[in-house]
């Protein structure tokens, strides 16, 4: 489904992505890990064109990324971005917030858009906040919100940038079960996290980035019981 061949890509001197080959089939759940500055959040910016790259080629569904207009418009559609902070838009009601991008982008009928927000909020626990404003609910639940968001443009995959990195530890449980969830229904996911619980139970794959590379592929059993390299040693001592 999402396939990048030989990516690389600079800022300035630094070249923080190198030599990036990934294939990312329909259905899986690879979830990125590495140490801070290696790369990761560069890695999921580049899948939506959040960042341009300086060679090598990203498609979707076999198709290369669009560069601007409405083919990109519709590419951030179809690629949900979950970040660090909730990035909700303050002066729109919960409900409006996960309505906009449909009616906008999709060109959904509003009462369509109404309908499938309320069902999504229902559907990751927030059903009972949807006449509220982002800043009167809980971390959790804007995040819960952020991804509701993000499922109603029905994107082709979702990528979750340390998406409970910001939260108070009583509220990264009911983030993670919805990602759990939506990893059982088959979702396509690319998921950087510090969270290793979420990678053993939910990822098909782990991949170990570490100073622009990728280091190690493999299985989360295999990553976490028998890593291969010496710096996917390093880090997980120093995590786990
Ligand atoms: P973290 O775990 O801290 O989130 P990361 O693996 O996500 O780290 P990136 O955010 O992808 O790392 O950053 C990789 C490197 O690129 C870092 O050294 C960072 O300082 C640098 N970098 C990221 N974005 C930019 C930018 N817009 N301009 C210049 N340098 C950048
Ligand atoms: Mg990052």
């Amino acid at each position: 489904l999402v396939v990048l061949d030989n990516v690389n890509k600079h800022f300035g001197a630094l070249h923080v992505l190198q030599d990036i080959d990934l294939t990312i089939a329909r259905g899986e759940v690879v979830v990125v890990i590495g140490p801070s500055g290696s790369g990761k959040s560069t890695l999921c910016r580049t899948i939506n064109r959040l960042e341009t790259v300086d060679s090598g080629s990203i498609s979707i569904d076999g198709k290369p990324l669009p560069q601007e207009g409405k083919p990109l418009a519709k590419l951030r559609a179809d690629v949900g971005m979950v970040f660090q902070a909730f990035n909700l838009f303050a002066h729109k009601t919960v409900l409006e917030n996960v309505m906009l991008g449909q009616t906008k982008v999709r060109r959904t009928d509003k009462q369509a858009a109404e309908k499938k927000a309320r069902a999504l909020l229902d559907r990751v626990g927030v059903g009972n906040q949807a006449d509220k404003y982002p800043a009167q609910l809980s971390g959790g639940q804007q995040q819960r919100v952020a991804i509701a968001r993000a499922l109603a443009m029905d994107p082709k995959v979702m990528l979750f940038d340390e998406p409970t990195s910001a939260l108070d530890p009583e509220m990264i449980n009911e983030v993670l079960e919805v990602m759990k969830q939506l990893a059982d229904e088959g979702m396509t996911m690319v998921v950087v996290t510090h969270e290793m619980g979420f990678a053993r139970s939910a990822a098909n794959r782990v991949v170990f980035m570490s100073d622009g590379r990728i280091v190690e592929e493999a299985t989360p059993d295999q990553f976490f019981n028998n890593p291969r390299s010496d710096r996917a040693k390093d880090f997980l001592a120093k995590i786990l």
